[in-house]
């Protein structure tokens, strides 16, 4: 089996070790003897999203968002071929806005892909902190790092998780990031791929299972250390 992920513009969008993220899914398919590929893609290379089985958006500032924004609009029938299709998508913050329909701020309105129903406000302050969020898709909390000036406001999708400790979608709602099909979006740093080793695995689950046709389980790996890890934040920041 193997897994082609392709890394969007990773040279605008990624802050905070986004980068984090593809390292943890390429070692947990090597660990399990998948085979793994990154195809990293700059503004002006063309994306072959039919060759590819998870896309990554890392976060951005809003000048590095308001750059890559016009390109996404020559890719967004594609993408959104793509993800009609079950590909899988993880967006982090400032590429999880982009998902939406816009991003507004006090510079200007950035169109966003449309492939998930959410818009997004610029707000007044940042909302800055470690969150740790309960999702239904997962057993373990999910936890990570959150800076952002933009509120998002959900349509038809649902929320990752529900917020225990932190903001979240827009500090009010009481709920985080967004899911449709085989989309994730989040406000989630950390890198959350490698702190959240389940949902590291949904995204190459889910994958491979669109990829092959058929229903995977992966094998399970030794994550302790991981869960360990885990365990702690969620100790340090809910209480329980
Ligand atoms: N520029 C966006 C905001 O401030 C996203 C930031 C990020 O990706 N961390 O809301």
């Amino acid at each position: 089996m193997k897994i082609t992920i392709g890394h969007l513009y990773p040279d605008l969008l990624n802050l905070y070790g986004d980068r984090g993220n593809i390292m943890c899914l390429m070692k947990r398919c090597e660990w399990r003897g998948i085979e793994a590929e990154t195809v990293s893609f700059e503004l002006n290379d063309k994306i072959s999203f039919e060759n590819l089985d998870i896309v990554l958006l890392g976060g951005g500032s809003d000048r590095e968002q308001m750059i890559v924004c016009t390109k996404l609009q020559e890719i967004r029938e594609d993408f959104s071929r793509y993800v009609e299709d079950g590909g899988v998508v993880i967006a982090v913050c400032g590429g999880y806005q982009l998902l939406g329909h816009y991003y507004r701020t006090d510079q200007g309105e950035m169109k966003g892909l449309s492939l998930v129903d959410l818009y997004t406000e610029q707000g007044e302050g940042r909302l800055i902190g470690n969150v740790v969020l309960k999702s239904d898709l997962f057993e373990m909390p999910v936890t990570g790092f959150e800076n952002h000036g933009g509120r998002t406001t959900l349509g038809k999708c649902r929320p990752l998780g529900k917020v225990l400790c932190g903001y979240g979608n827009d500090g009010q709602s009481g709920y985080e990031g967004a899911v449709y099909k085989n989309v994730i979006g989040t406000y989630l740093h950390g890198p959350i791929l490698p702190k959240n080793p389940n949902l590291a695995d949904y995204l190459i689950r889910k994958a491979l299972e669109r990829k092959y046709g058929k229903e995977i389980s992966l094998e399970p790996l030794k994550d302790k250390e991981e869960r360990e890890a885990n365990d702690y934040v969620v100790r340090r920041f809910v209480q329980i």
